[in-house]
C-alpha cells in the first residue's frame, strides 16, 4: 500500500466519504478510505432517513444485511410548545425509515470495501502537504504506527468541525450555538409508523422509532449545561421540558449513556481546493430540525462522482477545474438551505403554535411541509433559485494553504 499513487484518499468514512469510495471505485480508481473509528461505530444522530436520502441510497446499490432492524417512517407527528400536534404524511409509496448508524455506516463502510475501496479503519489522519501534483496523508494508526499516503485527490469527508476544513482554509463558523444529546429507549408508545419532534421553549426533541422496540430519543438545546452537572443528569432535566414525553419518562429505559454533540450549523467557506473537495457535514452541515444531513451527505457523493471524476480522470484538479462541482452543490442544496432557514427560524417563534393549529386543520398543507423538509428533492425550485443565484464571488482562503506546506491535522 505505500508507495503507491492513490486517485482519491478520502478521509472519514461516514456516509459521505463511504458513498464517494463506492462510487468512484466503482468507476475504477484506486481509491483509499481512512477513518479514525473501527466500525460498528457510534454516532449521535436522530437516524431519521427521509424518502430523499433512501432514494439515492436504494441507486447506489444499499443494501443492508436483512438482520439490520429498521422500522419504515411515513411521516412526522409534530407537536408545538402549547401541545398543539398535526400530522404530515409521505405521499405513498415514498416512505423513510429509522435505522441505527452502526448499521447504516457499517453497511456503507462494506459496500465501499466491495466495490473495491481499500478501507483503513482506526488510522487518523494528522497532517497533510498539498503539492502541484498530489497531496501527501500522514496518519497514525491506534497503536502510533505513522503511515504516508500519496494520493492525486484528497476526499474531506470528516463530518462536523472538520479539521480537513479547517487545515486548507475553508472551515465556516458555528452558526447555531445549540448542542444535542441523544440515546436509545425502550418504553416509548409512537403512533404507528410516524417519528415525532416536539418544540420546547429553547429547542427541540426528535424520537424516531429504529426497530427492535427502539426509540431514538435526540434532543437540541439552546441553553447552556449547568456547570458541573452530569451528562445524564442534564438530559434528564432537558426532557423534561417536554411535557408527552416527560408523562412517559417513569416507563422508559435508556439502553445506553447519552452522547452529546455540537455546535452546528457549519458551513465551509467553499467546497474546493487544489487537489481538494470537502463533502458531507465537512462541507455544510444543517439543522436537525429539517434532517437529512445524510441526504446532503450522499448527494454530495454523487455530486462527487458525477463532476469530480471527469476531472480525476484527466488529472485536472485545479481550483478552477474543481469549481464545476462547487457550482452543483449550490444547485443541488439551494433550495435545502432556504427551507431549513424558515422552518429553523419559525419554529423559535412563540407563534409557531398558530401555524399548528393552521397546519392541524389543513392536512394537505401539513403533508407538503413534511415532504419539503424530509424529501429534500426540491428539483424544480432548485432549478429556478440556481438561475436566480447571483454568480458566486471568489472566497477568500479557496485556494487553501501555500502549496507544499505541511498542514497539522491533529489537535
Ligand atoms: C443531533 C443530530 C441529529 C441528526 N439527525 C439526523 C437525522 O435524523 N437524519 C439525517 O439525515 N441526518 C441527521 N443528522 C446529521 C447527520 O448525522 C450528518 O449529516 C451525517 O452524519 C453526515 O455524514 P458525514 O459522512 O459527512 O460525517 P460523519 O457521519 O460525521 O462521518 C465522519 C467520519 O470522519 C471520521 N474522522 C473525523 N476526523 C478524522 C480524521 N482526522 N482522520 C480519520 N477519520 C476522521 C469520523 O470518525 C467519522 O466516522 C443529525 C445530526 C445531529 C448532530
Amino acid at each position: 500500500m505505500r508507495g503507491a499513487m492513490w486517485d482519491a484518499a478520502i478521509v472519514g468514512a461516514g456516509p459521505a466519504g463511504s458513498t464517494a469510495a463506492a462510487l468512484l471505485a466503482a468507476r475504477g480508481f484506486k481509491v483509499l478510505l481512512l477513518d479514525r473509528a473501527a466500525f460498528p461505530r457510534p454516532k449521535p444522530c436522530a437516524e431519521y432517513l427521509g424518502p430523499g436520502a433512501l432514494s439515492i441510497l436504494q441507486r447506489i446499490g444499499f443494501d443492508p444485511p436483512a438482520s439490520a432492524s429498521r422500522s419504515p417512517i411515513c411521516g412526522m407527528r409534530i407537536v408545538a410548545a402549547d401541545g398543539t400536534a398535526f400530522e404530515g404524511r409521505f405521499l405513498a409509496p415514498e416512505r423513510g425509515i429509522g435505522i441505527r448508524r452502526e448499521l447504516l455506516d457499517t453497511a456503507l463502510v462494506e459496500l465501499a470495501a466491495r466495490r473495491g475501496a481499500c478501507v483503513l479503519e482506526r488510522t487518523t489522519v494528522t497532517d497533510l502537504l498539498l503539492e502541484e501534483r498530489r497531496v501527501v496523508v500522514n496518519a497514525r494508526t491506534d497503536h502510533h504506527r505513522a503511515l504516508t499516503f500519496e494520493a492525486r485527490l484528497l476526499i474531506g469527508a470528516d463530518g462536523l468541525h472538520s479539521r480537513i476544513a479547517q487545515r486548507l482554509g475553508l472551515a465556516g463558523k458555528p452558526r447555531f450555538k445549540r448542542v444535542a444529546i441523544v440515546s436509545h429507549a425502550q418504553g416509548i408508545e409512537l403512533q404507528d409508523g410516524l417519528a415525532e419532534i416536539h418544540l420546547g421553549p429553547d429547542g427541540y426533541l426528535g424520537l424516531a422509532p429504529v426497530g427492535g422496540g427502539l426509540v431514538n430519543v435526540a434532543v437540541v438545546t439552546g441553553a447552556g449545561r449547568p456547570p458541573g452537572m452530569p451528562l445524564e443528569k442534564w438530559f434528564g432535566t432537558v426532557l423534561r421540558g417536554y411535557p408527552e414525553v416527560e408523562r412517559q419518562l417513569p416507563e422508559v429505559t435508556f439502553v445506553h449513556r447519552p452522547q452529546a454533540v455540537g455546535p452546528f450549523g457549519i458551513r465551509c467557506l467553499s467546497p474546493v481546493a487544489h487537489r481538494a473537495v470537502l463533502v458531507g457535514d465537512a462541507a455544510e452541515f444543517y439543522d436537525p430540525l429539517t434532517g437529512d444531513g445524510i441526504y446532503a451527505a450522499v448527494r454530495g457523493a454523487e455530486l462527487i462522482d458525477r463532476c469530480v471524476s471527469r476531472a480525476l480522470e484527466k488529472d485536472a484538479l485545479t481550483v478552477r477545474q474543481l469549481s464545476g462541482y462547487r457550482r452543483a452543490r449550490n444547485r443541488a442544496f439551494a433550495g435545502k438551505r432556504i427551507v431549513e432557514r424558515v422552518v429553523v427560524g419559525t419554529a423559535k417563534r412563540p407563534r409557531f403554535s398558530v401555524l399548528a393549529r393552521f397546519f392541524k386543520r389543513h392536512p394537505g398543507a401539513a403533508d407538503f411541509l413534511v415532504r419539503l423538509t424530509g424529501h429534500a428533492e426540491l428539483g424544480g425550485f432548485n432549478k429556478v433559485l440556481s438561475r436566480t443565484l447571483p454568480a458566486a464571488a471568489p472566497v477568500p482562503g479557496e485556494e487553501g494553504p501555500a502549496r507544499g506546506a505541511v498542514c497539522r491535522v491533529g489537535s
